[in-house]
């Protein structure tokens, strides 16, 4: 596929147009011209995917395979990745301005480790067994839900949505899979890889479209058995009560507003440039961010020092070239939003130490000190690089202000002290703590948060648990 042609649904291993005919623009944030354009979906697109879906579950050989006959499709699948590297991170670099060399050293690897992981966790995984004495036994066994339905954003278009395909798949379950409308083309190059891989037809469709069309008819389906949702808080409630209108188990991956706490212990050079990863890694579109700085202030202005110097070395441009760092944000509507915080900072108390809008669709890295605690700045998600500084002076008042958010994904907590990392990691309300580093990830471990930020866990086991049905199976022995 040339990156001028109309990116197709694939449905039931066939590309497809939609049912109308109708396409959308597919626009390059660093041109801000569409760079071709991308089949705009229908209720009848859905719900010719969920029907593939549902047969290939329902009589197809997938979730008859045995785990190594799946793993060996999805380790194909994933060296097939590997192949296409080039195309699969070109896609995400056009379609949402991700820099190329950030998607071929990271996005692609770990979007293919994340089939990798799954495949051998199936292989690894055991099962509980719960002996009866002598007349009857019991175990638990992990059956495939069914046909699972999986939106995925726009941030980190291959990995995120991977992440929402792998483990599903690997538990013998269908998928439909609706990308964001402005970061389609690597989901479909994705299904269609896993075709090449030999997964058999429509237990991988991808359907495109506008959210707010397409995505009800997928989440009210009675056809679909689980939904997975990764993206904003508004449109995860949403999705919340669309699935439960036939009580689909969900689970929500949405908004953060991560802290990053410096107490005063703490070693200043790896803090600043860590913080420095934390808030402007992808231009501030990463819901794990940590984009409240919270910094004692007896270290303040010898961290703000270095915190600035990193945030005005990042090279914004074109995603393209190999000197770029941050590439533009990733859609005019987000550009708009990160200027709409931007005008907020005076009114809310704030003062610009770097940073602020450039040409196009880019965006400095920014650093704001003194903002109100309570103001929009501290409490709604920016998704850009915009990352607000407060001082404290003792451990209470940092983790209160911490803590001081509706969201609960992350924090990072810089500190030499193990002791203190310990007690501030277990006071803080968050689904992941990073000590002395930050987005350091094993798939084994859970990923999600309280509050805003969602429902349920995914990871490992926590995937598992939810992409099956777990059985009880009680046999009499004698
Ligand atoms: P959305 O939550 O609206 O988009 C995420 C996905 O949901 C997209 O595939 C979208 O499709 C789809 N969608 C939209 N409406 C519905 C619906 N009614 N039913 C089912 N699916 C739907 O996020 P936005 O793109 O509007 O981004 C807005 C803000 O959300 C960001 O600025 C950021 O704060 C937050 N966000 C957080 C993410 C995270 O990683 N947690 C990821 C993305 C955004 P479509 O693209 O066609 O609208």
């Amino acid at each position: 596929m040339t990156s001028t042609q109309t990116v197709p649904h694939l449905i039931a291993g066939q590309d497809r147009l939609s049912d109308q005919g109708d396409v959308l623009d597919n626009v390059d944030p660093w041109t801000r011209q569409p760079h071709g354009t991308v089949a705009r979906g229908t209720a009848a697109d859905v719900k010719a995917a969920i029907l593939a879906a549902r047969v290939a579950f329902d009589d197809g050989p997938w979730p008859r395979m045995n785990e190594r006959e799946r793993g060996a499709i999805l380790h194909r699948l994933a060296d097939l990745m590997e192949r296409d590297t080039n195309q699969l991170a070109e896609a995400d670099a056009r379609d949402m301005g991700r820099p190329l060399k950030a998607a071929i050293a990271v996005d692609v690897p770990r979007a293919a480790a994340m089939f990798r992981f799954f495949a051998d966790h199936l292989m690894l995984s055991t099962s509980e067994t719960y002996p009866m004495g002598r007349h009857y036994h019991a175990f638990t066994a992990y059956r495939p839900a069914g046909v699972v339905a999986a939106i995925t954003p726009w941030n980190h278009p291959l990995m995120l949505g991977t992440w929402k395909i792998a483990a599903p798949l690997a538990w013998g379950n269908s998928v439909v899979m609706k990308p964001a409308e402005d970061s389609p083309t690597s989901a479909y190059l994705l299904a269609a890889l896993a075709r090449e891989a030999g997964m058999p037809d429509g237990v991988l469709n991808v359907v495109h479209g506008i959210g707010s069309e397409v995505g009800p008819a997928l989440t009210m389906s009675k056809l679909i058995d689980r939904v997975t949702f990764t993206g904003s808080t508004a449109t995860g409630r949403a999705v919340g009560q669309a699935a439960a209108t036939n009580l689909v188990p969900v689970t929500l991956e949405l908004g953060g507003k991560g802290a990053t706490l410096v107490l005063d212990d703490a070693d200043v050079e790896l803090a600043a440039a860590t913080t420095a990863r934390a808030v402007f890694n992808n231009s501030g579109q990463v819901c794990l961010a940590g984009t409240r700085v919270i910094v004692h202030e007896s270290i303040r202005e010898a961290f703000l020092d270095r915190l600035v110097a990193y945030a005005k070395a990042l090279r914004v441009g074109d995603p393209f070239s190999a000197e770029t760092d941050l590439g533009p944000l990733a859609s005019q509507k987000q550009f708009e939003r990160v200027c709409g915080y931007f005008d907020l900072i005076a009114d809310e108390g704030g003062e610009v130490l770097t940073g602020g809008p450039l040409g196009g669709w880019s965006f400095a890295p920014s650093i704001i000190a003194g903002t109100d605690p309570n103001g929009r700045l501290n409490t709604e998600e920016v998704f850009g690089p915009i990352a607000t500084v407060a001082g404290f002076t003792n451990l209470d008042e940092a983790v209160e202000l911490a803590n001081n958010t509706q969201y609960g994904l992350t924090g990072v907590v810089f500190t030499e002290s193990l002791k203190t990392a310990h007690t501030v990691a277990a006071r803080m309300r968050c689904g992941t703590v990073w000590v002395n580093c930050y987005q350091i990830r094993d798939l084994r471990a859970p990923i999600g948060g309280p509050g805003n930020s969602g429902i349920g866990r995914e990871g490992g086991n926590f995937s598992r648990e939810f992409f099956t049905e777990p059985q009880a199976v009680f046999m009499a022995t004698s």
